[in-house]
Formats: structure tokens, C-alpha cells, sequence
């Protein structure tokens, strides 16, 4: 194949290649694009013909493979469960080292070095305000945190310093802040030397820890689901989300005032780790009732168009997807919408939803019950 990363799936190419199409409509790319070529067969169809040298491989081939943001609603929609993103995620891989990438990631990947070091300060100066607020972090604590680099510079909220606050409450002991990233961003941009540099340095910073408690949905997603698959090694450590500790632990959860919460089913959380109840029994601890849902969730749940770089590479249809998901909302009632993946904050805020991420609500319930009287002097939580 002139694509050699795509051998493996080829089964799944072969497959969707001469499919009547059966998983178009799950598809938010092409939903919100229009085009026939951005459907999920389109994609595969098209990358198929360049990994068997029918097709030139050259930029305006290779941009296809962007026009996808990993959501996973065409594995949901298919009979034979393929996951077109898996492949398309490779054969980025394949286009951006032959230099045929589309510009727009050519230049987030040339600000690798920029983003990395910005986001070590950011995680420097959240750990003094999760300090500040009481968290014990010490380099040498067996349990480490990995806030995530995709949370946005708008965010009302203050999620590095909310997450190291919520995981050092939650797991009760000190916690060490780890200032790497887990190669997420690089993974979507086809970058696999930047993934393998992030994958190592993440490995290094693990050894000795026996638990990574993760605030980001993606970034656990791609460790528990990209890494693998890639033969991406991590030391023998216990990965979890944060909002599956805070499940674990509902009675630590104070209340905060009644608030008007939709939850949205961000694609890593839900159809990539399989995480549908845990942030719904937290939100129903928090707020005391179920949230509401959109018109279609859990593993239907549709894409805020915030992930694969797609707000990169397609930026308007990014917003088109996102505009959607803003018009569902408000016809069904408006509200907060609260989502475990900072990038599809990002998204929706940008079409004017009011967004908070679930580890910022994990974190300021968690210090309403710190701030609560002790049991038995007559007040209530
Ligand atoms: S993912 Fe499944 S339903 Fe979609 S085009 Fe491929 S084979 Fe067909
Ligand atoms: S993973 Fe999502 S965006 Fe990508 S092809 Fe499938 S449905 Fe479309």
C-alpha cells in the first residue's frame, strides 16, 4: 500500500468502500459540510484509492482525512462496528510525514514547542492557586494528575487549578501535578514523532506512580484507546478519570444551588471510554436531579465539532456543527451545559452556550462540603 500505516485496516476500508453508506447520517462532518466526499465512505472510499495508488497522494486527498473529529458516530451507526476515525487518524499519520498535510496543521504543529512550554507554565501557576485552595501536591506522591492542555483561555472557570483541587480531595493524600501532555493534539495533526515524544516523556514522569487520575476525557481516551493500539507503553499505572472517582465517592459531593444543567456526551467521554453514568450520578448529586439531555445522547450522543483539530483545519464547519448543537439546546430549553471535554467547551461557548466542565463543577461541590458545618449542628448539605 503507498500508505503502508493503513494495512491493518484494510478489512475496514474494503468495508466501507462498498457500503451503501449505511452510517451517512452520524456523520457531523458531512452533515454540516454537505459534501458527498466528507461522508464516512467518502473518507475511507478516498483514502482506500490512495493507499492502492489509484489516487494521487497530494494535499487536496490528504485534507479529507481532517474532516473527521474522531467522534466515533460512525462506529455507532455501522453493523460491522468499523471505526473509520482509527483509520483516517493513520492515514494522517501517512500525508503529514510526506508533507502533504493541509497548512493549517502544518502550523499548529510548528507551535509544538510554544504550546508545550505555555501550557508547563499554566500547570505552574495553577498548582500555587490549588495550593492556595488548600490541595497538597508533592512531586513524590504516588498518585499523579494529568489536568490536560486543551482547556480554554475563555473558560469562566479555572479548570487546571479546579482539577489538581477536585483529584488531591478526592484521592485524599498529596497528589504530583504532571506538567507533559499526553500527545493528543499531536495524534490529530498526524504528528507521530510529536505523539512519540509526548508518549515517552509522559512514560518517564509515570514511573513510580501508581495511579493517573486524568481531567480530560480525550487525553484518557487517547491513553486508553490510541496508545494501545499504536503499542504506545505506559508504566504499570492505574488510569482513571476524575469523574469516575467523584462517582465513586458521591457522599463527599456538596450541593450547589439549583441550577438549570443539560449534559452533554462528549464523544471521548461517552463512545470513547464507555463513561455515560458516572458524570450523570455526579451532576444528579451536585444540582439534586437528573440534568436534562439533548435530543439525541449517551451513545448517540452527537459531536460539538471541537475535536481533531477540526476547528483547525475546518473551521467553519466546526461552527456549523456547534451551532447545532446551540439551536438543540435552546430548543429544548436552554440552561448550562456541562461537558467533560474542554474542547467542546471551547466549541460551544463560541456559538454563545454557557459551558462549564464537569471537573469545575466536581471541584467547586466538593469545596462546598469542605465549607459545610460538620454533621450534627442542625445545618444542612
Ligand atoms: S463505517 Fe460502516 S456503515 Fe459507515 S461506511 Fe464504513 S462500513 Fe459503511
Ligand atoms: S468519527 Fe465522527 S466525524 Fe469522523 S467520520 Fe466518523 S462520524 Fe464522521
Amino acid at each position: 500500500m503507498s500508505l503502508p500505516l493503513l494495512e491493518g485496516h484494510r478489512g475496514a476500508l474494503e468495508s466501507c468502500t462498498f457500503c451503501p453508506k449505511l452510517c451517512r447520517a452520524a456523520c457531523p462532518v458531512s452533515a454540516a459540510d454537505g459534501r458527498e466526499t466528507t461522508t464516512p465512505w467518502g473518507k475511507m472510499s478516498d483514502a482506500f484509492l490512495v493507499a492502492s495508488g489509484s489516487l494521487p497522494r497530494n494535499e487536496s486527498h490528504a485534507a479529507l482525512a481532517w474532516a473527521c473529529t474522531g467522534c466515533r458516530a460512525c462506529r455507532q451507526a455501522c453493523d460491522l462496528r468499523n471505526e473509520p476515525a482509527e483509520t483516517l487518524f493513520d492515514a494522517r499519520a501517512e500525508y503529514f510525514a510526506a508533507g502533504v498535510a493541509p497548512a493549517a496543521v502544518k502550523a499548529h504543529v510548528s507551535r509544538r514547542s510554544e504550546r508545550s512550554e505555555d501550557h508547563a507554565r499554566a500547570v505552574g501557576s495553577a498548582i500555587l492557586r490549588a495550593r492556595a485552595r488548600g490541595a497538597r501536591v508533592d512531586d513524590a506522591a504516588d498518585v499523579a494528575v494529568l489536568v490536560g492542555c486543551g482547556v480554554d483561555a475563555d473558560d469562566p472557570g479555572d479548570p487546571l487549578a479546579d482539577a489538581i483541587v477536585a483529584a488531591a480531595q478526592l484521592v485524599g493524600r498529596p497528589v504530583a501535578v504532571l506538567r507533559g501532555c499526553c500527545g493528543r493534539d499531536s495524534f490529530a495533526a498526524g504528528d507521530r514523532p510529536g505523539l512519540l515524544a509526548d508518549a515517552s516523556a509522559l512514560a518517564a514522569s509515570l514511573v513510580g506512580k501508581n495511579t493517573l487520575v486524568v481531567a480530560d476525557a480525550e487525553c484518557l481516551e487517547t491513553l486508553r484507546v490510541a496508545y494501545p493500539r499504536r503499542e504506545l507503553a505506559l508504566p504499570p499505572t492505574e488510569l482513571v478519570h476524575l469523574v469516575e472517582l467523584a462517582a465513586a465517592g458521591l457522599p463527599r459531593l456538596g450541593r450547589l444551588g439549583a441550577a438549570a444543567v443539560r449534559y452533554h456526551d462528549a464523544c471521548a467521554m461517552g463512545r470513547g471510554l464507555g463513561l455515560y453514568e458516572a458524570p450523570r450520578q455526579v451532576l444528579a448529586r451536585v444540582f439534586g436531579a437528573a440534568p436534562a439531555e439533548l435530543p439525541r445522547s449517551r451513545e448517540w450522543g452527537t459531536c460539538s465539532g471541537g475535536g481533531g483539530l477540526l476547528p483547525e483545519t475546518m473551521p467553519e464547519v466546526a461552527r456549523t456543527i456547534a451551532e447545532s448543537r446551540a439551536a438543540e439546546h435552546a430548543a429544548a430549553g436552554g440552561g448550562i451545559v456541562v461537558t467533560a471535554c474542554p474542547r467542546a467547551a471551547r466549541n460551544l461557548r463560541k456559538s454563545g452556550v454557557e459551558v462549564r466542565l464537569l471537573v469545575s463543577v466536581v471541584a467547586a461541590s466538593l469545596e462546598a462540603a469542605s465549607a459545610r458545618p460538620a454533621l450534627g449542628d442542625g445545618s444542612a448539605g
